[in-house]
């Protein structure tokens, strides 16, 4: 069988193959045309700053409805997609298609965008980048992308030289799910980083775990302390938000205010926030 099995030949059927490997073929095979299939959505997930509640944005985060296989997350296809590669092409099309509804939103909110460490080391990724923001004009200082730590631990030179360029072009850089990777808080000082994202776990166990609190708390002096903001995921419930606010952290995202939801749901959710901002502006005497 292993002759069989050079590069451009399909691979041979092999009956020693594991359920998870089977299903990553089946994905694998079943993600190559979902693009022209038109399978591929974009769902958006609100995000508030906590001083005054205001609406600042949304992290776009991708969902696909396999004509095949149903609805699959992308925990477990975007490993397959940086497997294959497939993730270059699928990420220049989530950071375009976030743009665009960002752009067409009621009120110039801001977008969080997760990059795959895979497609930050290919080639393409400064000029699509580059290519999506000339052809819309959308303003750099409205998008974040978001990278999670796994990425930055085998921190190449090359790849902080390209984070500094993107930075340069005035788009901010978020570290995400901060707290679960091999955390090294030196890189922290190194790396051109505007946002930390603590991970929900964090945020969840507040109120059952004791070590929740002044981990939360030591991270936001951590935060101010380096100058980057502070953002909260997995805010569910008022009591978490309670005690955010009273720690002065700066902006939060989780089910309390919305969950990940279809372009069309979201526009309306900012139409609802804008038009709550204009009744307080035009009940001021
Ligand atoms: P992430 O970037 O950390 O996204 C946050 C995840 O937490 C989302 O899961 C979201 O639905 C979920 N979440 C948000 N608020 C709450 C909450 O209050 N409670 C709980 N229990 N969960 C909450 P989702 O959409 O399944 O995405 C999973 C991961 O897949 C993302 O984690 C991100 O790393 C990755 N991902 C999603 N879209 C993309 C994409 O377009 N490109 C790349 N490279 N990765 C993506
Ligand atoms: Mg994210
Ligand atoms: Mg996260
Ligand atoms: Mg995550």
């Amino acid at each position: 069988a292993a002759r069989l099995s050079g590069t451009g030949c399909p691979r041979p059927y092999n009956p020693t193959l594991s359920k998870k490997q089977f299903r990553s073929r089946e994905i694998e095979r079943a993600m190559g045309r979902a693009l022209d299939r038109e399978e591929f959505e974009v769902w958006y997930q609100p995000q508030h700053r906590l001083s005054d509640l205001a609406l600042i944005g949304s992290e776009s985060l991708l969902r696909w409805k396999s004509g095949t296989l149903g609805q699959i997350f992308p925990d477990e296809f975007i490993e397959i997609a940086e497997s294959t590669g497939f993730i270059n092409e699928l990420g220049a099309w989530v950071l375009e298609r976030s743009v665009r509804d960002t752009q067409s939103l009621p009120t110039p909110l801001s977008v969080a965008v997760n990059v795959s460490g895979l497609q930050m080391m290919g080639n393409g990724f400064v000029d699509d980048l580059s290519r999506v923001l000339h052809d819309t004009g959308f303003a750099p200082s409205r998008l974040c992308l978001e990278l999670t730590e796994t990425v930055l631990f085998d921190g190449t030179e090359d790849l902080v030289e390209k984070m500094r360029d993107i930075q340069f072009r005035g788009v901010s850089w978020a570290l995400d799910d901060f707290g679960t990777g091999y955390s090294s808080l030196g890189y922290l000082s190194r790396l051109p980083i505007d946002k930390l994202k603590v991970d929900k776990s964090f945020t969840l166990s507040l109120g059952s775990d004791p070590a929740a609190e002044p981990i939360l708390t030591a991270v936001g002096d951590l935060c101010r302390g380096l100058g980057m903001t502070l953002l909260c995921e997995g805010v569910e419930t008022q009591e978490h938000l309670d005690f955010l606010r009273e720690h002065h952290f700066a902006e939060a995202q989780g089910y309390f205010f919305g969950k990940p939801m279809p372009y069309p749901d979201f526009h309306a959710y900012a139409e609802r926030e804008k038009a709550k901002t204009a009744g307080v502006a035009g009940s001021a005497p």
